[in-house]
């Protein structure tokens, strides 16, 4: 048999690409994934005590793209959630992102109330600002500030994940957390915030299950290119693995979990709790509070960074900083020039991207360049 389209990726730019080609265009589509399930990093499943949890680490759909979310909405019904987070900053669980509410966690009263003002009087209520912005200031006072929130939200997390400091890494990494003159404890602020109701695997499932859709799993991209035939490729893994490490490897972050399971109904106050200081671990996630499950008993996991070995861990987040980029973009280059291929995905775009936006880009990959 002949597919239109061979798709490399149950992930959502794989599945997104999958479900439109077969429902819009009629075509045939196999979709192939190395792993032996599909939703990508998405991927959620009942453990051993029934507790449905995230394989690759606490996935929060949170959006303002009603196109994306209406979209979505055909293959799940949704709960909506409200996450929060805290850090442990000098024993106490203050509220992150840092906003006016962490300063009066964490200082006197009348210290919280003056800095509160100096904030509102230099930037305004309601902005973020990223950090190595804040730190820029010549207000003396401000600058004790930002070099505290510094030294104790940011340093320690950002060293720990991703091995280097948060000058190492593109500008946008640090402000993905900007400090918030706000009293919004909120993690987001997006419109929509929820997860799929019964859990993001079904949710893909679903996406997947039309008559032109065949899912071949186990499969590494190596292998299916020997004796599947098809017209077309679209591929959501990594460049230097497709393109055999020409120029050389990209470097990846990595990440291990370790699942803990609890005789007790509930862990911890939060569906999140950071550790930018303590520990070898980033954070503990405790998974019932997102999904809202009722269990008497609890899962939670820890998440430890580490660098990624090819071949021997996953591959989870591009390391943005200039010397990437232009190595990445050799490889770009060498994708452009192929015919009946297209690239797409996190891995393939050596880009962060959250869940809502690889499924706008996927979406408009298809709307502008597949179905034209
Ligand atoms: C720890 C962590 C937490 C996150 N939390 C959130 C969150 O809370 N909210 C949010 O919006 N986003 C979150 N994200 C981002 C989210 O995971 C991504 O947006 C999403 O997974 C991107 O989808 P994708 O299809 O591009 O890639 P993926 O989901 O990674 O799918 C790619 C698929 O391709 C397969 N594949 C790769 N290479 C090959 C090959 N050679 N052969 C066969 N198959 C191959 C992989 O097995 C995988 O299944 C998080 C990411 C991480 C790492």
């Amino acid at each position: 048999m002949k597919f239109d389209y061979m798709i490399i990726g149950a992930g959502f730019a794989g599945s997104i690409l999958a479900e439109r080609m077969a429902s819009q265009l009629d075509k045939k589509v196999l979709v192939v994934d190395k792993r032996n399930y599909i939703a990508g990093n998405a991927y959620d499943y009942y453990d051993e005590n029934g507790i449905l949890v995230h394989k690759y680490g606490p996935h929060i759909f949170h959006t303002n793209s009603k196109k994306v979310f209406d979209y979505l909405s055909q293959f799940t019904k949704w709960n909506t959630y409200t996450h929060k987070v805290k850090a442990v900053i000098e024993g106490k669980n203050i509220p992150i992102p840092f906003n006016l509410n962490s300063i009066y966690e964490l200082f006197p009263k009348k210290y919280a109330e003056k800095l509160e003002n100096i904030l509102i009087e230099k930037y305004g209520f309601g902005l973020k600002i990223p950090i190595l912005k804040m730190k820029e200031t010549d207000n003396s006072e401000l600058k004790l500030l930002a070099d505290y929130i510094y030294k104790n939200v940011f340093y320690g997390y950002t060293v720990k994940q991703w091995g280097l400091k948060p000058e190492e890494l593109d500008f946008n990494v640090s402000s993905r957390v900007p400090v918030y003159i706000s009293r919004d404890n909120r993690y987001f602020q997006d419109t929509y915030q929820c997860l799929p109701k019964n859990g993001y695997t079904e949710m893909f499932s679903n996406m997947l299950n039309h008559k032109n859709i065949k899912i071949l799993l186990n499969t590494d991209y190596r292998d299916a290119i020997e004796y599947i035939k098809f017209d077309k490729l679209i591929y959501t893994g990594t460049l230097d693995y497709f393109f055999d490490n020409m120029f050389g490897e990209l470097p990846y972050r990595s990440l291990e979990f370790n699942f803990e399971t609890f005789d007790s109904p509930k862990f911890q106050e939060l569906g999140q709790i950071n550790f930018p200081n303590n520990y070898d671990y980033t954070r503990i996630t405790e998974f019932k509070h997102l999904t809202q499950q009722n269990h008497p008993k609890t899962t939670i996991a820890y998440e430890y960074p580490m660098p990624f070995i090819s071949g021997k861990n996953e591959a989870y987040y591009p390391i943005p900083r200039p010397e990437n980029n232009d190595l990445f973009a050799k490889y770009k280059n060498e994708a452009d020039k192929l015919k009946n291929a297209f690239f797409i995905g996190r891995l393939a775009d050596y880009k962060y991207y959250n869940m809502d936006q690889i499924a706008g880009v996927a979406l408009q990959l298809f709307e502008n360049k597949i179905a034209k």
